[in-house]
């Protein structure tokens, strides 16, 4: 056995498999075999605001079926996360965000240019999220920007991004959790693809309520004067905001119109899931 010291680190720290939590083997760098084997990215044209599948969903009006997306259990779709769980991350199997866009988004006049998301917030992805985020596993965030890049590399590419904007938590917040989740992810897509991390040109400044429960209008309202682009500071003219979670886009849509607002000429969005 060879005792290098990041060899003595996973002893006493093993690394876990972000989808199930199970300790991982030392040639499985982020999940574990049974779960590369399982996981699904997403597959087709999706909405180019929120990253979710367009089929059946552009003409359909109402909340019925939305809803019953937001439920549905992981789909069965192509494009297999095996090798991301083993070295090196090759093949690109995302068609990338299309040039449509939902009902839903459509409804609510987004101010980002558009928005990828590999998976759905369901099933294993969903568990892995509130591990990520409420249960101590900053070491996800890994898992997180490899499936990112791995389902996004060329669409992310075709942007020609000049910074990568996480979205700020409140400070209470910050202070409970330890992390911020959505800078881990962006820290790691950065040291991936050399797009500069910029921290300083979005900040939080209120706390706002838990979003759960609310409307899109509801959210919207609630977060309108939660973030602020400081005094001073220009926006370069692309910038790529990095959140965990696409829910209704208000956040994105918000941080995208205060970037504009501050020199931005493009704004997109990476999430894990939406
Ligand atoms: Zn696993
Ligand atoms: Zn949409």
């Amino acid at each position: 056995m060879n005792f290098t010291p990041s060899r003595l680190l996973d002893l006493l720290y093993p690394r876990r498999c972000a989808l199930c939590d199970a300790i991982l083997k030392s040639d499985e760098p982020f999940i574990c075999r049974e779960c590369g084997g399982k996981v699904r990215f997403r597959d087709g044209e999706t909405c180019v605001k929120c990253g979710r599948p367009l089929e059946g969903r552009v003409a359909d009006k109402g909340r019925k079926r939305f809803k019953e997306f937001e439920e549905e259990p992981e789909r069965p779709q192509q494009g297999r996360l095996s090798e991301a769980c083993g070295k090196g991350l090759t093949g690109l199997q995302s068609t990338g965000p299309g040039k449509n866009v939902c009902d839903e988004c459509a409804e609510r006049h987004l101010s980002h240019d558009a928005c990828l998301a590999p998976f759905a917030y369901s099933g294993m992805i969903r568990d892995s999220l509130m591990r990520f985020k409420y249960h101590d596993r900053p070491e996800y965030a890994g898992f997180f920007a490899a499936a990112i890049l791995h389902y996004g590399r060329e669409i992310i590419r075709q942007w020609r991004p000049d910074a990568l904007v996480p979205v700020p938590v409140h400070k209470s917040r910050l202070a409970k959790r330890g992390y911020n989740q959505a800078l881990l992810i962006a820290k790691e897509l950065s040291a991936r693809t050399g797009i500069p991390l910029r921290e300083d040109l979005i900040t939080r400044n209120k706390r706002t309520e838990a979003q759960k429960e609310l409307t899109f209008e509801g959210r919207r309202r609630n977060i309108s004067d939660a973030f602020l682009c400081p005094d001073g500071k220009k926006a370069p003219g692309t910038v790529i905001v990095v959140d965990d979670i696409f829910t209704t886009g208000s956040t994105l849509g918000t941080i995208a119109e205060i970037l504009k607002a501050h020199g931005a000429d493009k704004v997109y969005g990476i999430c894990v899931c939406s």
